[in-house]
């Protein structure tokens, strides 16, 4: 691969992944964010929630699931990265896919897998093949491993457009920012850590 030199705008999840794997292949890499610190807009808001059943439209099912077959490939690259494997609880919003790995739980069932809940729905899906990770955390990992391999992290409060402040680049990358549905809720319960349900 030719080295170039890349500027990415944005220090969320999507800047900071793709820092790491363009420094990683050799590349200059520049991250310049308005901020002092990554992880500070929707990224930082994030349940990460890493799944492939939650209102997931079919067009989209490969992504998730490739994505979640490449979280498995980071943690093996990175094992100081923290994913909790300990799968995902959702009722009252059926799933759009039906996976030969759901599994349909009873009220009983739900009680032995999750004691803490106030309050039990009759029946609920699990799908112990999903997982969490803290948003903030793996974003400042992947950019100081991607500092690791040579990119540089510039905080720049408001790039408009760009001028003298950016250094001459082959390409310039500003991630999308891709919007879950913000009907999330945090409900009453006391549950283990890392369990939510939307
Ligand atoms: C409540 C909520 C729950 C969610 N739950 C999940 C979930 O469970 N699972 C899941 O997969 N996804 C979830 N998402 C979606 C996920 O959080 C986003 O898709 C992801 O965080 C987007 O990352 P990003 O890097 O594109 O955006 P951001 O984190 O917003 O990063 C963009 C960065 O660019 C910077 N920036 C923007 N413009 C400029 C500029 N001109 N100059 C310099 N810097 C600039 C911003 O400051 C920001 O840091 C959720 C979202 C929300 C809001």
């Amino acid at each position: 691969m030719i080295k170039q030199k890349i500027v990415i705008i944005g220090a969320g999840i999507v800047g900071a992944a793709m820092a790491y794997h363009l420094a990683k292949r050799n590349q200059d890499v520049t991250v310049i964010e308005r901020h002092p610190d990554a992880a500070r807009e929707v990224t930082e808001k994030s349940f990460a929630w890493i799944h492939t059943t939650h209102r997931v439209a079919p067009d989209y099912w490969h992504l998730y699931d490739a994505s979640l077959e490449e979280y498995h490939t980071l943690q093996q690259e990175l094992p100081e990265l923290k994913i909790h494997w300990h799968g995902a609880l959702t009722w009252d919003t059926p799933p759009l896919r039906e996976q030969p790995h759901f599994q349909k739980l009873n009220r009983e069932q739900l009680e032995v897998l999750e004691p803490n809940l106030l309050d039990y729905p009759d029946e609920a899906m699990y799908v112990s093949e999903e997982s969490a990770v803290d948003p903030i955390e793996i974003t400042e990992l992947l950019l100081n491993k991607a500092r690791e391999y040579g990119a540089k992290f510039s905080s720049i409060p408001t790039l408009h457009s760009f001028s003298k402040k950016v250094p001459a680049w082959s390409a310039c990358i500003r991630p999308t920012v891709f919007w879950s549905r913000m009907s999330s809720y945090w409900p009453q319960v006391q549950a283990s850590p890392n369990f939510a349900t939307r």
